[in-house]
């Protein structure tokens, strides 16, 4: 017997008009690329979004179609999460510190029919917007004033004019909840990144998932700084978590120093702010030379990377609680968030800061398990470590196109972390066993930086591992193996990176071996190399 009531597809759209209904008043304020602030309600957000809507229909792009997205957190952004998914087309988010062949590489992957791109970024657009045949509109998300007299890239329109004459009414389609929203790349580990497409249903439960009070805790009483990008997993849904709730939210846009960020928390009230452990060392490092502090902040969640210590302290002392979040691209992006429980209050301030170091407890939606190499399961004891295997309705089932075929384990998806759980159900990652270089929240894929090492013609073998950077987390350190008889110094290995790869994702250094340790299967074994080069100081 099925129970008696009613079915309402769980739609993106639905957030948006709930929160125009609801919230109309609530603010959203974006710092904008050409560096003043943009201030409006959650009424004009909704009005815009259904102006995007009809400007996708007039040109007329079927259902599932792409709509490709390279722009920093702001309100025009915010407007295409609606407007895109809303009407049935699929929102790609690009991240835009790829570099150029990447960029390319993934709108060709996703066959984007439309490109919506911020001002900073059309020195990029110009260079390979005729690389990208399936693109038919390419929209610069500022005024017209901003259009560049003469341009390379074919069919571009600035975003105002585009919408301008657009009705503000539009009837949302209805349509399946497990139909595709969004689409995200992740940065696998093996060759070219895939493709993660998000349903309305998954982008909706996460959505409610993230704003429990376990969870990020947001409320129409907060006013919420999301510094983790749009352009990466959704700004973890805060954006839609923002909409189902009402919160003011108060976008950073491309000013993501410590002085910026902490400018904007005062002057707006900001209670709760979100972001990589990266930036919120550059805003304590304002902090603490400007000797300043927060007077409404009170929370912030950091994730992307493992925390450290000494950050969750440094937050501490100045009044605000860590979250410590874990999460990928395939999770939408939330697993787990360090939250303390009851009894947890009454303990030492050194237990406490020591679960909060953990990546934490997951929230309903997310079941978690950890296995030995046999595939046995290991228990929840805070000891035992195994890979880290998850499920739900927000996980991925397979990627894009099926690249790189069943990514699932008798339906559980392994996350490639390696894990503990203790008794408490507090996660806590001890290994990572990937090689994906992490460098300021960003990824480097370690097999892109030996591929093109190994083209040079001096190189026989290279391996590239992460070191630890007191700014950036982790920096690539290139180990190479050189061919007899030849000769190549760190600097010309170095130079040949220039215009292969964005430059950040050039290695630090470059150290010459003798040998690369190798497994039984022929595989280099970066974890030795990890080990022999722990201590390895990278210039500056
Ligand atoms: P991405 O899909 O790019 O968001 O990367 C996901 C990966 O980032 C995870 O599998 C972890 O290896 C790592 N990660 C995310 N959050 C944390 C965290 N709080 N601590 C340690 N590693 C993390």
């Amino acid at each position: 017997m099925f129970g008696a009531m009613q079915e309402q597809p769980l739609l993106i759209s639905r957030l948006i008009e709930f929160a125009a209904r609801n919230h109309a008043d609530a603010e959203i304020v974006s710092r904008r690329v050409e560096g003043d602030l943009h201030r409006y309600t959650y009424r004009d957000a909704a009005a815009r979004s259904r102006q995007v809507a009809n400007a996708l229909d007039r040109l007329d792009l079927p259902a599932a179609s792409r709509v490709g997205t390279l722009a920093w957190n702001g309100y025009r952004h915010f407007e295409l999460y609606f407007g895109v998914s809303g009407s049935a087309r699929v929102l790609h988010t690009i991240n835009p510190r790829l570099s150029p062949e990447q960029v390319v590489w993934i709108i060709n992957d996703a066959q984007d029919a439309v490109l919506c791109f911020d001002l900073t970024f059309l020195p990029i657009i110009e260079a390979v917007a005729t690389e990208c045949p399936t693109v038919k509109r390419w929209v610069l998300m500022a005024d017209a004033d901003r259009l560049p007299a003469t341009t390379s890239i074919p069919a571009l329109i600035d975003y105002e004019s585009w919408i301008a004459g657009e009705r503000t009414e539009y009837t949302w389609p209805e349509f399946d909840e497990r139909t595709a929203a969004a689409l995200c790349y992740t940065s696998g580990t093996t060759g070219n990144p895939k493709g993660v497409l998000y349903s309305h249903r998954s982008t909706v439960l996460h959505a409610y998932a993230g704003a429990m009070p376990d969870a990020m805790n947001l409320s129409s009483r907060d006013s919420v700084l999301p510094v983790v990008p749009m352009f990466h997993v959704n700004a973890w849904g805060i954006p839609y978590v923002a909409a189902m709730v009402g919160v003011k939210l108060v976008f950073p846009g491309a000013a993501l120093d410590g002085k910026s960020l902490h400018h904007l928390i005062e002057t707006e009230g900001v209670t709760m702010a979100a972001g990589v452990p990266t930036v919120w060392l550059g805003l304590l490092n304002h902090i603490d030379s400007v000797q300043g502090g927060f007077a409404t902040m009170r929370r912030t969640v950091i994730g992307g990377s493992a925390c450290p210590r000494a950050m969750i302290e440094r937050f501490r002392a100045l009044g605000v609680t860590v979250l410590h979040a874990w999460g990928m691209t395939e999770m939408s992006p939330l697993g787990t968030l360090s939250t303390l429980k009851g009894k947890h209050l009454v303990a030492p301030e050194s237990e406490q800061l020591a679960l909060m170091e953990k990546q934490g407890r997951a929230i309903f939606g997310v079941e978690m398990k950890i296995i030995d190499d046999a595939g046995r399961e290991l228990p929840w004891d805070g000891k035992a470590t195994g890979d880290l295997l998850v499920r739900g309705p927000w996980i991925v089932s397979r990627y894009f196109r099926d690249a790189g075929g069943d990514p699932l384990v008798d339906g559980w998806f392994p996350t490639g972390d390696v894990a503990t759980i203790d008794p408490d159900g507090f996660m806590q990652i001890t290994d990572r066993s990937k090689d994906v270089i992490k460098s300021g929240g960003e990824w480097i894929s370690s097999i892109d930086i030996e591929n093109i090492a190994m083209g040079h013609p001096a190189v026989a073998m290279a391996a590239c591992i992460g070191v630890s950077h007191p700014k950036w987390d982790e920096r690539p350190l290139l180990v190479v193996v050189r061919k007899p008889a030849t000769e190549v110094t760190a600097e010309a290995l170095l130079e040949f990176y220039r215009g292969k790869v964005a430059k950040w994702q050039v290695p630090d250094d470059v150290v010459f071996v003798d040998a690369i340790p190798l497994g039984a299967t022929g595989k280099m074994q970066k974890i030795k190399l990890r080990e022999q080069f722990r201590d390895y100081v990278l210039p500056n």
